[in-house]
């Protein structure tokens, strides 16, 4: 028993802690005189309809599970603080970088992305990276990913995109068909693609990976002056990946390897944190930049925009109960406090509307009431009321409507937004091929050395081998144009597999 970990002995450190039980009861709190029996006519029944001992379990029973996340099913979470190391009043007002020193607590999701809830932690596969810091000024969330980048630059593309990550509609698998025919129609998604099917890919648990906010934000200082801004959470741990056979492996017969791992480490004491820095570009330079600078599909040259260290988080506290407090977190990028704005960023701007949508739908619309959703270092006033499942005082007596004359929450000109000048042809704008290789290119030939180049290559043409031969040229030609040793590479690669599969193809019917 000694050299079991916190995570296979949490039971027995329940009964340590809890060493007389309590008396069950009912969900009304009547107490129950058996929980071992049902009440029968007879010992052979029938069961009594009046067995509400029974009935109010059951029924409880059957709505245990509410519907998981459409992306980001599987994930572990944690809790802990975001203690501000640097100034950076010159360029926001957020509460959480009020002044070095200051502590802000925090609660952190990982998780994968396409998979279900059960799925493998080890799968390729982006990881979400989301913190909400509780701050005096509200909740902010900034629900990332441990790439500084994404798939797709604009926002129409998103559930057609995540359908081709998940199932086909008819076999119910996953069908490397429709993942290689959306990403060589889309060449935008050569950067990501590039991220994922590295070494990157397949990270070795949550501590030893990088987050990003991802998108272009704006941070607003207590003079209103605005500047543009990204956000980099450096691991402390060191980065440190799995192979790739050792990822597939894991993933057959430890599938909670990286929730497993999280827990043990903060439970053990051995606390993981991330430094967290950020990149700013004024509005100026963001007017004449050779590219979109809220283009989710790039990112800022460090060499250009450096950067600047801000403070670290520190995850010290396991979820009391997951259900409670990992299941039912609910991030959103539209979660902002005074100091924190979005950017003209396309796939924000379809974020901030999705994430608090699909909370309503999954959660409920009070789904900020429930208490690791709760802002509770700042309190909530306003003029929402009722809704399914309203589990507080329902702001009891105050008025319900604005403006009155009773002493209602006042809203307060302090707090405006920045203004922001906006203008342009309202039009849809075909956005396909705003350069979708250069920084690609960088990456292949500047970040990646020759080893991890031919495992890029290996990863990708051991996905794409089971695509049809048309997407299969497709996936060449579009790596070529990030080099063309990089397309070269996978074209003999992909040339090998079918060879490989054709040789095993014809020792089968050799042996029937
Ligand atoms: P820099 O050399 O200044 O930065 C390179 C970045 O690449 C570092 O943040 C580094 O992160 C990260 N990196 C190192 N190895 C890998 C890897 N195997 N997979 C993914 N990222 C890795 O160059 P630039 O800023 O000019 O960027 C050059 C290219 O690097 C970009 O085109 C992009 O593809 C990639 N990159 C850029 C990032 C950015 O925000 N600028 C962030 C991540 C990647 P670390 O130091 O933590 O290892």
């Amino acid at each position: 028993m000694a050299n079991r970990s916190k995570a296979a002995n949490q039971l027995n450190d329940f009964k340590k802690a809890q060493t007389k039980p309590d008396v069950l009861t009912t969900g009304t709190g009547a107490p129950v005189g058996t929980k071992t029996a049902t009440m029968t006519v007879g010992p052979r029944g029938p069961v009594l309809m009046q067995d509400f001992v029974f009935t109010d379990e059951m029924a409880h029973f059957n709505r245990e599970r509410i519907p998981e996340r459409v992306v980001h099913a599987k994930g572990a979470g944690a809790f802990g603080y975001f203690e501000c190391t640097h100034d950076i009043t010159s360029y926001c007002k957020a509460k959480p970088f009020e002044y070095p020193g200051k502590k802000t607590p925090l609660a952190v999701r990982f998780s994968t992305v396409g998979g279900e809830s059960g799925s493998a932690d080890t799968a390729r596969d982006p990881r979400g990276f989301a913190v909400k810091f509780y701050s005096e000024d509200g909740n902010w969330d900034l629900v990332g990913n441990n790439t500084p980048i994404f798939f797709i630059r604009d926002p129409m593309l998103f559930p057609n995109f995540i359908h081709t990550q998940k199932r086909n509609p008819q076999t119910h698998l996953k069908d490397p068909d429709m993942f290689w025919d959306f990403i060589t129609l889309r060449p935008e998604t050569t950067h990501q693609v590039s991220f994922l099917f590295s070494d990157r890919g397949t990270p070795d648990g949550f501590r030893h990976m990088n987050g990003y906010g991802s998108h272009t934000f704006k941070m607003v200082n207590k003079d209103g002056k605005p500047i543009y801004c990204k956000f980099h959470w450096k691991t402390d741990q060191g980065i440190k990946n799995l192979p790739a056979d050792k990822a597939a492996e894991l993933a057959g017969c430890d599938p909670d390897y990286a929730m497993r791992d999280l827990y043990n480490a903060i439970s053990e004491g051995n606390y993981p944190s991330w430094s967290l820095y950020i990149q700013v570009m004024t509005f100026e330079e963001a007017d004449r930049f050779r590219f979109n600078p809220f283009d989710l599909t790039k990112i800022w040259p460090q060499g250009e925009y450096p950067l600047i260290p801000v403070g670290r988080m520190v995850l010290n506290r396991n979820p009391k109960n997951y259900f409670a407090e990992v299941e039912q977190i609910a991030f959103s990028p539209a979660h902002m406090i005074p100091g924190i704005e979005p950017s003209p960023d396309k796939m924000l701007q379809g974020r901030l509307f999705s994430y608090s949508d699909t909370h309503r739908h999954r959660l409920g619309s009070n789904y900020l009431q429930i208490p690791v959703n709760c802002p509770y270092n700042a309190k909530v006033k306003n003029y929402q009321r009722d809704g399914p499942q309203c589990v507080n005082d329902n702001q009891a007596g105050a008025p319900n409507y604005f403006p009155n004359s009773f002493s209602g929450p006042q809203d307060d000109a302090k707090y405006m937004e920045h203004t922001t000048t906006v203008s342009g042809d309202v039009a849809r704008y075909n956005t396909a091929d705003e350069d979708n290789f250069s920084q690609v290119t960088t990456y292949w030939r500047k970040v990646l050395n020759p080893e991890a180049r031919q495992r890029l290559c290996e990863n990708i043409a051991g996905h794409a081998k089971d695509a049809q031969e048309f997407i299969q040229n497709r996936v060449i030609n579009q790596w070529t144009q990030v080099d063309p040793e990089c397309g070269q590479t996978i074209q003999k690669l992909l040339l090998k597999y079918k060879a490989e599969e054709q040789k095993k193809q014809s020792g089968v019917t050799a042996n029937l």
